[in-house]
């Protein structure tokens, strides 16, 4: 095959990821002298790759669909070619990662099904190391080099993992199904990743190529010339400023110094609301004032940790929006009455209503205080053009949720599709502008840009809260362990306004009959059971999905406006990170692992 066969089409490339293609076929080569002959002619082609930015995952496709055509293949092999031209791409970064500060990630479905003595804990698969599958050679080897290993898997987890700070890349052994989804997350955050793929997808007592793991494993050389760019080291930052001892270092607790008494209710009032600022979540609001202000001067932070030149006056604009969020997570708990956030109680399951409120309000000051602190070192129009958008996007959000709550508290459950996305362009949209807004605003002059980013908000945030309208039937999503919560509070989704919309009378007369006996106290499964039901005739699933995608084409549209290639290149990373589909970990909690700092 002529190199020149599978150089890159950029133009291809250009339409693909316009309308990426969500069908392309996932079977593994079904000889190994197959699998070789295509991983050959891989390392050939892949020298002809640029490795100073990822690609997406609609990119790649292109590649493995021209790597394929070359070879007289057919498209069947797509993801397995994928798979293998990301290994390539990343195998010179992985192999130079200190084995230490490596992960090896393997799914549990390798073991052998029948007579495996392994047991599960909170990190996944407890192998014995008995010897009757793969698991123990490859966990024996990893762990003699210095690596961590994780039997489980989840790009959940994987990410979490990577935030954390403990690994610097990973070699995974995943079926395609996995691996697919992983790929667009682990390809734009720029994390080194190589990955070999199960013979089968059956997930049990499944196979894989050993000698290709144990070759990963072992691979080992000095550091290439080019480093990707990968927002990894941002990620990072971002999770840094929340949690101590650098929350404590940019904003000092002022009532819980070491001459403090334990039960001075002062200090118990601003260590609850400290915990609660450094409490769980993604941190995505504040990575993407960081992330923006890092874009528009120059993107050295996606270089490496030590390029990341950002000041402690940004960080504390970035830490002001976290402040805001978790302030308004207490206060929707509150009003929605729910009962566990970051997979334990809400603040006032623990402290009760009039404390939860009050630690929510401590927080908003605690913001206000933060964005307004460096105005002398940020100049005090950058200071107060910061703090308008902040207090704009307050009095947005309690607009969307005032709305809410007065619909829920009313007699009539008619809503349009139209009246439910006002609302979430009101309840959701307005934090990422802010957090945007700040990043921007904090780099320079933010007029060129004010305009797009209240439109790519807007559709981004839109697209964020119909993918959480469709997470809340998912019983293994973040915060839930109830599918139907929705529904059991009254909240007006966009699910429940397309349901109305298209429903027979009858169904129509349902469902309002189903809303008013959940607002009467009925939380029966029967009840979520039969609008699950509902929806489902209703197509509302496909439609959420249809939905988000569109709201999804729309904010790529408005990036691809962007001038400032790193801008843009963000912008498009938060799309897919932000509207990342719900995904249930197999087995560990993931927030447990990171915060017990076992990994
Ligand atoms: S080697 Fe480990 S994973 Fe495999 S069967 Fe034995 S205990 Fe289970």
């Amino acid at each position: 095959m002529s190199s020149q066969l599978v150089e890159p089409d950029v133009e291809q490339v250009e339409k693909k990821s316009k309308k990426p293609s969500t069908s392309h076929l996932k079977v593994v080569p079904e000889t190994r002298e197959l699998r070789d002959k295509i991983r050959a002619e891989i390392a050939k082609f892949a020298t002809t790759l640029d490795r100073k930015n990822t690609f997406t995952k609609a990119e790649l496709q292109v590649f493995s669909e021209q790597l394929l055509t070359s070879m007289g293949l057919g498209f069947q092999y797509t993801g397995f070619t994928s798979v293998c031209i990301a290994n390539e791409f990343w195998r010179e970064q992985v192999q130079a990662t200190d084995f230490s500060r490596r992960l090896l990630l393997m799914p549990h479905c390798l073991k052998h099904a029948e007579g495996c003595p392994a047991d599960y804990d909170e990190f996944g698969l407890d192998c014995r190391k008995c010897g009757a599958c793969s698991v123990a050679d490859f966990k024996t080897r990893a762990e003699d080099l210095g690596y961590k290993v994780l039997v489980s898997e989840g790009t959940p987890i994987v990410l979490k993992i990577i935030v954390s700070g403990h690994v610097d890349a990973i070699v995974g052994v995943a079926c395609l199904n996995v691996l697919e989804k992983a790929l667009d997350k682990i390809l734009l955050a720029g994390v080194p990743c190589v990955a070999v793929p199960l013979l089968s997808s059956n997930c049990k007592s499944t196979s894989v190529d050993e000698d290709w793991v144990m070759e990963f494993i072992n691979l080992k050389t000095p550091a290439p010339a080019t480093v990707t760019r990968s927002y990894m080291h941002l990620m990072r930052a971002s999770h840094q400023i929340c949690e101590e001892p650098e929350l404590s270092r940019l904003c000092p607790p002022s009532r819980s110094g070491a001459n403090t008494r334990a039960e001075d209710p002062l200090s118990v009032h601003e260590k609850l609301a400290y915990n609660w600022l450094g409490k769980g979540g993604k941190r995505s609001r504040p990575f993407i004032t960081l992330a923006v202000y890092d874009a528009l001067k120059g993107g050295a932070g996606t270089l490496n940790a030590e390029s990341i030149n950002i000041s402690d006056a940004v960080k504390r604009s970035a830490l002001a929006i976290e402040a805001f969020h978790k302030a308004s997570l207490i206060h929707d708990d509150i009003e929605d009455d729910d009962n566990f956030r970051y997979g334990s109680e809400t603040m006032h399951r623990q402290q009760g209503v009039p404390v939860a409120i009050n630690v929510g309000d401590y927080l908003v000051g605690l913001g206000y205080r933060l964005a307004a602190k460096d105005r002398a070192e940020l100049g005090s129009d950058v200071s107060a053009d910061i703090l308008f958008k902040l207090s704009d996007a307050h009095v947005k959000l309690s607009e969307g949720q005032g709305a809410e709550l007065l619909w829920r508290n009313s007699t009539d459950k008619n809503i349009t599709p139209l009246e439910a996305l006002r609302i979430y362009a009101l309840k959701t949209s307005p934090a990422f502008e802010a957090a945007l807004y700040a990043g921007v605003r904090l780099a320079g002059p933010a007029d060129a840009y004010e305009k797009m980013i209240g439109e790519f908000a807007k559709n981004l945030g839109i697209a964020f809260q119909i993918l959480n309208d469709l997470g809340d039937f998912d019983t293994n999503s973040e915060n839930k362990v109830v599918a139907g919560q929705d529904v059991l509070a009254g909240r007006p989704t966009v699910l429940l306004a397309m349901a109305l919309e298209t429903a027979t009378p009858a169904q129509k007369e349902e469902i309002l009959g189903l809303l008013q006996r959940a607002r009467k106290g009925d939380s029966s499964f029967q009840l979520v059971e039969r609008i699950h039901q509902l929806y489902q005739l209703n197509e509302v699933f496909s439609k959420g999905q249809k939905l988000v995608e569109k709201f999804r084409a729309r904010a790529e549209a408005i990036a691809d406006e962007v001038d400032s290639e790193d801008f843009r290149r963000l912008l498009y990373f938060l799309v897919d990170s932000v509207l990342e589909k719900f995904e249930a970990p197999q087995q560990a909690e993931p927030l447990s692992l990171i915060q017990l700092g076992k990994v």
